[in-house]
């Protein structure tokens, strides 16, 4: 049996190295390291297939929620509604802009931002919502858009673990993850879902005045050469990772079908177990399984995830400290939050290799190994 890793880039690349190498190869041929047609083509390539106007390249994941967040104008002190159960960099950069986060609760069976939470949290100050597409399903969208409409807020999806992921509204229209709300992140790190060789991340809007300022921001808030308008950063895609992005793009509903199989083999070998809740899915959204995660219930979490170890089967607690009760926002007082259902999350979860490359040898072994350790 092949060893089992969290997510197998090797094996995956040797079935794209050509495409792969030739892409890199011609940006080489090029020399147009920094803002080469690449870019250029892999912008319009993603926004056709995420359905949006206007899609600008950056950095990173982080960066992407950062200069979503300055173009909208907020005022530092403005508050922002936001997850605890999520990556830090979602919270990371509220702080860093100087707005205040405000950690709300998760639904306990989505791992998503809990919509009647967000009512309950918004204030005058309150400006903008950040929903976070955790583990590879959209947050409730429909309702957040409704709260947001109504109290005339701005939303900024965070769906760096959800690209690809359709969500369904009731009267049945559909829309990709990350292109509801006013703008839309996500990040191109190598194990995301649609990953580069390095780091990379974009930004989604379908709002053309955002779109200037969004790009206008991410180089240096530059609207013409040399003349500067605003303050801003400098966040730009490599042109050789978005080589490698319109190559990977193009099988990203492949991979996104390849890990769905893999979730189905463990939701199969789990199903009817009453100490393990397997991913749900709610009807308004599908589950691209960035991560496949469990949530155990009387079992000895940290001793699952030693043994599994000791079979050579990594796991993963994502996360184990949620954002209000990492120091970090100790002066921005995260821990007069109170987020039971956040804490027993972190408390209980554990994440399960789940990769495009996953052989049924090994999700059978892996899931064995589970159940033996759960049912001893
Ligand atoms: C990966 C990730 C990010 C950040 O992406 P980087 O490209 O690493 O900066 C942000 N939010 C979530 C939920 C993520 O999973």
């Amino acid at each position: 049996m092949t060893p089992i890793q969290m997510v197998d880039l090797q094996k995956q690349y040797t079935h794209i190295k050509t495409d792969v190498d030739a892409a890199i190869h011609s940006v080489l041929d090029s020399c147009a390291f920094i803002n080469g047609k690449p870019v250029q083509d892999f912008a319009v390539n993603l926004a056709g297939y995420l359905d949006v106007k206007h899609v600008i390249p950056c950095a990173n994941g982080t960066d992407a929620l950062q200069i979503a967040l300055m173009a909208l104008g907020l005022q530092p002190g403005d508050e922002v509604i936001t997850p605890s159960f999520t990556y830090i960099a979602t919270t990371e950069v509220i702080a860093l802009l100087r707005l205040k986060p405000v950690f709300v609760e998760v639904d306990p069976k989505t791992f998503c931002i809990d919509p009647a939470a967000i009512e309950k949290a918004i204030t005058g100050k309150t400006k903008a919502i950040v929903p976070v597409h955790l583990y590879g399903q959209t947050a409730n969208m429909e309702e957040i858009m409704k709260i947001a409409g109504k109290h005339n807020l701005f939303v900024v999806e965070d769906n760096a673990q959800a690209i690809g992921a359709d969500f369904t509204f009731s009267d049945g229209t559909k829309k990709k993850s990350g292109t509801i709300g006013t703008i839309g992140c996500t990040s191109f790190f190598p194990s995301k879902n649609l990953g580069c060789y390095g780091d990379g991340g974009a930004i989604f809007t379908n709002d053309d005045k955002l779109a200037v300022q969004l790009k206008m921001i991410a180089n240096h808030g530059q609207s013409v050469k040399y003349y500067h308008d605003v303050v801003g950063c400098n966040s730009r895609l490599d042109t050789l990772q978005a080589a490698i992005l319109n190559v990977k793009l193009k099988k990203l509903d492949e991979y996104i079908a390849a890990r769905q199989k893999a979730a189905q083999y463990y939701t199969k070998a789990f199903a009817g177990n009453e100490k393990i809740a397997t991913p749900f899915i709610p009807s308004y959204t599908n589950h691209v399984f960035h991560q496949y995660t469990l949530v155990l219930e009387r079992v000895d979490r940290n001793g699952l995830n030693t043994f599994l170890a000791e079979h050579n089967i990594p796991s993963m607690i994502y996360y184990p400290v949620p954002a209000h009760r990492q120091k970090m926002f100790a002066s921005f007082g995260g821990n007069n939050f109170n987020l039971p259902v956040t804490d027993w999350l972190t408390q209980r979860v554990i994440s399960l290799p789940i990769h495009t490359e996953l052989e049924e040898e090994q999700l059978a072994f892996i899931a064995s190994k589970v159940l033996e350790y759960i049912n001893k």
